[in-house]
This record gives C-alpha cells, sequence and structure tokens, in this order.
C-alpha cells in the first residue's frame, strides 16, 4: 500500500517537474528570441565589443546576464561580457552575494566600491528625495568603470514596461512623447549605452527570475521610498494589461511606429511648408472626422472612464 501511495506521488511529482522543466523552456526560448530580437533591430553588438553588463542584484540584470551569456554561445559575432557591481555601501548591502555567484559562473566580473550611500545622506536634507543625487554618482562612477575595463558597450537591464512607464511618465508629468531608447549615447557622450531586454515583458522577467532562483539582493537598502509617481502609472498599465490584454502590446508597437506629419510637433515635421503641392502626406488625414480603430486595439474610452478603482488610480498620478 505504501509502496503503491509511493509510486503515485513520484509519479505526479515527476509530472510536475516536467511540466514545470516545459514552462520553464518556453520561457527561456521566448526571453532569449525576444533580446536577440532587439539586439539585431537595433544593432546592440557588433564583432569584438567588450559590454559591461550592469548588475545590481534586481531580477532584471540578472535575467540580462544569463541570457547574454546564453546568447553569447551562439551568437555569430564574438564579444565578451564583464559583469560590473556598483556596491554603494548601503547599510546591511550584503557583499559576498555577487562574487560567489559571479565566480560560480566562472565570468569576468568587477565589483567597484565607492560610498555613494554616505555622500547622499550628507548632502540631501532628511525627508527629501535621494535618488536624483544617487543615480547621478551612480552613472559617473558606472562611465568611469567602463574606461578603466576597456568596454565599447555598456548593457542596462531595462524591460518594456519600463520603457513604456517612462513614456506615460513624460507625458504626464513632463509634457513630453519621450521614452528610453534601446540604445543611445550616454550623457557623458563617451559610451554607447544598450537595453538588450527592450522587448522582454517584466512578467515573463518575474517569473523567469523566480525560476532560476537568483540570489537577488533587495533595492530598497538605502531607506529611499519607491517613486510613487512611477509606481502609479505601473498600477495603471497593470490593470489595463489584465482588463485589455493585447493593450500593452499595441501600445509598445506605438512606440515603434511613429508619424511625426500626425503629431503637432513643429520641429519634427516642416508642417511650415505643407502646400497643395505636398501631396498626401503619410496616408493623410479624414479631415473632418475622427478615425476609427479596431475595438481591440483601442479599447472603449467609457470601460476606463466607468471603472472606479481604475479612475482613482488616474488620479493619483
Ligand atoms: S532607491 Fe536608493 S539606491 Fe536606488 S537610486 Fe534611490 S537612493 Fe539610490
Amino acid at each position: 500500500m505504501n509502496s503503491d501511495q509511493n509510486t503515485v506521488e513520484e509519479l505526479e511529482q515527476k509530472a510536475k517537474n516536467k511540466a514545470e522543466q516545459y514552462n520553464f523552456n518556453k520561457l527561456q526560448k521566448r526571453i532569449r528570441r525576444n533580446t536577440g530580437q532587439a539586439i539585431a533591430d537595433f544593432n546592440m553588438i557588433e564583432d569584438g565589443d567588450r559590454i559591461m553588463v550592469c548588475l545590481s542584484g534586481g531580477k532584471d540584470s540578472f535575467t540580462m546576464l544569463d541570457i547574454l551569456m546564453s546568447l553569447q554561445k551562439s551568437a555569430p559575432v564574438n564579444f565578451e561580457l564583464v559583469a560590473v557591481n556598483l556596491d554603494q555601501k548601503q547599510p546591511g548591502f550584503p557583499d559576498h552575494i555577487l562574487p560567489a555567484y559571479l565566480e560560480s559562473l566562472g565570468i569576468e566580473y568587477k565589483i567597484v566600491e565607492e560610498d555613494t550611500y554616505s555622500i547622499v545622506q550628507d548632502k540631501i536634507p532628511e525627508g527629501k528625495t535621494t535618488c536624483s543625487l544617487c543615480s547621478r554618482l551612480r552613472r559617473g562612477i558606472l562611465y568611469r568603470t567602463a574606461n578603466e575595463i576597456g568596454a565599447t558597450k555598456i548593457a542596462l537591464g531595462h524591460h518594456r514596461d519600463d520603457i513604456l512607464e517612462t513614456l506615460f511618465l513624460n507625458m504626464f508629468h513632463g509634457g513630453k512623447m519621450k521614452a528610453m531608447p534601446p540604445k543611445l549615447v550616454s550623457d557623458n557622450g563617451e559610451h554607447v549605452v544598450i537595453r538588450p531586454l527592450a522587448y522582454c515583458r517584466e512578467k515573463d522577467i518575474i517569473k523567469f527570475s523566480a525560476l532560476r532562483d537568483y540570489p537577488i539582493i533587495p533595492c530598497n537598502l538605502c531607506g529611499s521610498q519607491p517613486n510613487l509617481q512611477r509606481q502609479n502609472i505601473k498600477q495603471m498599465l497593470n490593470e489595463w494589461d489584465k482588463r485589455f490584454p493585447g493593450r500593452i502590446e499595441t501600445m509598445f508597437k506605438a512606440v515603434q511606429n511613429v508619424v511625426p506629419s500626425h503629431l503637432a510637433d513643429y520641429n519634427l515635421f516642416d508642417f511650415k511648408s505643407i502646400n497643395r503641392d505636398s501631396g498626401v502626406i503619410n496616408g493623410g488625414d479624414i479631415g473632418f472626422d475622427k478615425e476609427t480603430l479596431p475595438e481591440s486595439s483601442v479599447p472603449s474610452e467609457d470601460a476606463i472612464e466607468f471603472d472606479p478603482s481604475l479612475q482613482l488610480d488616474v488620479t493619483n498620478i
């Protein structure tokens, strides 16, 4: 009896393991495919590149390193990866975790120790947000490190949802249609920064990271509060994703499909020169009527308006 029960339990466990493995493989394949696609679309990695992979200890950067290492094995070009972590001397930072993890991977790495925590505490009055000075200091140190290790590119772990959140943050609070580019030149003009996870969904990264069981280091060690505006936008987008499946994908598609002649930025498009000889520009416009779009890509405004919880979120942003 007992041995029969064990057999059934064992079989169930085997089936469960198989299902988990199947889901993991599917997830890994999707993240790899999306990352590979972004790398190709933006020509992020070239032969001979030495890429500094910024590893914060969060789920995104662990995933980025993991996927880049896996792509490196099959990529048609040769490139090097150097993982870099900045130990900002925040109280309670477990400084043994990343070196042990990186040793186990056998990858080249560098831990940079700089007490930016004390500088920030010293300079910013209590109760004020510390993040902007902290990030500025971090950025400077990472640029310097990239020079020191001879990196040709700096890779950051931002994903598709970070890009969309930034777009809404800029629209709601900055009066700009500006997101986060997958590839750019750093603000000091010296480095090419890439975001290989630009096409990856955060929910995939969350699941993947949990299955990979990375030694995550909490991001609130500095004691700073999370950015409330970004949190609210994240909540709004998650709510939309639940209620209108596909909307997030459509919005990201929109970021890649911009029509300057149909916006209103006269610095971006030469509206002043338009005359009757210009011809139809980008499909023209109906002129007098609003364009009708398919329901699946643009859900009704009424649906948003009548959800009290969503109204509250939007008001709070
Ligand atoms: S949350 Fe803390 S560590 Fe992160 S940027 Fe803000 S102050 Fe710096």
